[in-house]
């Protein structure tokens, strides 16, 4: 039914979308086909006419899956598609959790399918085209099985007992589901580098020799107890280069790319690594975690005054209201909170970089840390002259140049 909550639905769609789109615009409009002043020294002429086809090819991309997605829904809206699901699960069963998990395991799985394509294509074309790509196409439908049934496996037994505790306890479902929500994420990250990334990838504790020596030599000055130092097989499936941070308290590890160890000198590393370690020290970590968990308490909150919500559940086509139906339904109706929260995420985050970086510098490792940044943003082809609007809207890292700027005065 074409009621006021559609009306909404729609306008933020298309609000969304829009905005997006001109976002995009304004960060083409930012490249410039020859060689800034600014990047010389860092981007050759080769490798920037590279880098230039490499941006131009990922925005008509962009363009055309955003697009495409924005099509998708809106037309799956317009001709009531999330109540003929309802619908048709409905005759499969009449328990609100059998229920739930059939209309999202459908909604999920299609999307899923949807999505397949666009990625076949960025990986196989556009990625290949470029040298960065390193799948092969065993490796990408292993990697397609493995992350439905890692979403299967994970959320098959949360959703039920989601359902189940807002089927049996009113008004306190928020916070219950909330509580549930956030021993999970606590628990999930602390043991993902444990379970769920051994999946995917390999890790190996780095070998003794000239750069363990370096990095625990680091640890040591940085009074920074680092038991765990991972080599991860990044090049199975990109060439590009990255090395990051996991866990909490004792679980906590550095994990660095082979193609990080393969492009960067002994000093870049251990100043690249010297960021990480920033990272934890100054509680970046805690602080991002904390943040997140208030933001699920906002939105289950939220959420909980729009699950019987009729006119919500008719907005999608259905003619009662339902878990699974008002959950859908908020989601759509959230993005214009999760617009305002990932600006304020991505603005803490980019605060936080900063100081990582000169945690690092506070080592004398100023220099080299400028230097591997350089080389890994050069060997990802990164677009280096963004719109400062894009920067503020999208970017969880402050842009190259201005980290140089921040570690070089
Ligand atoms: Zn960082």
């Amino acid at each position: 039914m074409y009621n006021y909550f559609f009306v909404i639905i729609i306008a933020i769609l298309v609000c969304d979308f829009l905005v997006g789109q001109w976002l995009n615009y304004l960060n083409r409009k930012c490249a410039s086909p020859v060689l800034p002043d600014v990047l010389k020294g860092i981007y050759d002429e080769d490798a920037y006419k590279k880098q230039q086809n490499y941006f131009v090819a990922n925005e008509r991309f962009g363009v055309l899956t955003s697009t495409f997605s924005f099509l998708v829904i809106l037309l799956f809206l317009i001709f009531h598609g999330f109540g003929w699901v309802d619908g048709i699960v409905r005759q499969f069963a009449e328990h609100p959790i059998p229920v739930a998990l059939l209309f999202f395991a459908v909604i999920g799985l299609a999307n899923s399918l949807i999505e397949l394509p666009f990625t076949w294509y960025d990986t196989f074309v556009i990625e290949e085209r470029f040298g960065f790509n390193k799948t092969t196409r065993k490796t990408f439908w292993l990697d397609f099985l493995k992350s439905l049934l890692l979403g299967a496996v994970i959320g098959v037994p949360l959703l039920c007992l989601i359902v189940w505790i807002y089927e049996n306890t009113g008004a306190y479902f928020w916070l219950l589901a909330w509580g549930v929500i956030s021993i999970f994420s606590i628990f999930l990250s602390m043991f993902y580098s444990e379970w769920i990334v051994p999946l995917f990838n390999k890790q190996t504790p780095l070998e003794a020799g000239e750069l363990r020596d370096a990095i625990e030599n680091f640890a040591q000055r940085a009074g920074f107890r680092l038991d765990n130092i991972f080599l991860i097989d990044g090049s199975k499936r990109s060439a590009k280069a990255n090395a990051y941070f996991s866990g909490l308290g004792r679980k906590k590890r550095v994990v660095l790319y082979d193609t990080l160890i393969a492009e960067l000198t002994v000093n870049e590393i251990v100043a690249v690594l010297a960021h990480e370690i920033g990272h934890y020290k100054k509680k970046h970590t805690l602080q991002m975690l904390f943040y997140s968990l208030i933001n699920s308490g906002i939105m289950f909150f939220l959420l909980s005054l729009f699950l019987n919500n009729v006119d919500l559940a008719q907005a999608l086509g259905a003619e009662t209201p339902s878990f699974h139906l008002g959950v859908l339904g908020f989601g759509l109706l959230y993005a214009p909170v999760s617009f305002v929260t990932g600006i304020l995420a991505s603005i803490m985050s980019r605060k936080n970089e900063y100081q990582a970086d000169a945690f690092a510098a506070q080592y004398g490792l100023a220099q080299d840390l400028c230097e591997g940044l350089k080389k890994i943003s050069v060997k990802a082809l990164s677009n280096l002259t963004p719109h400062p609007l894009y920067v503020f809207f999208h970017y969880s890292h402050p842009t190259l140049l201005q980290r140089l700027a921040k570690l070089t005065v």
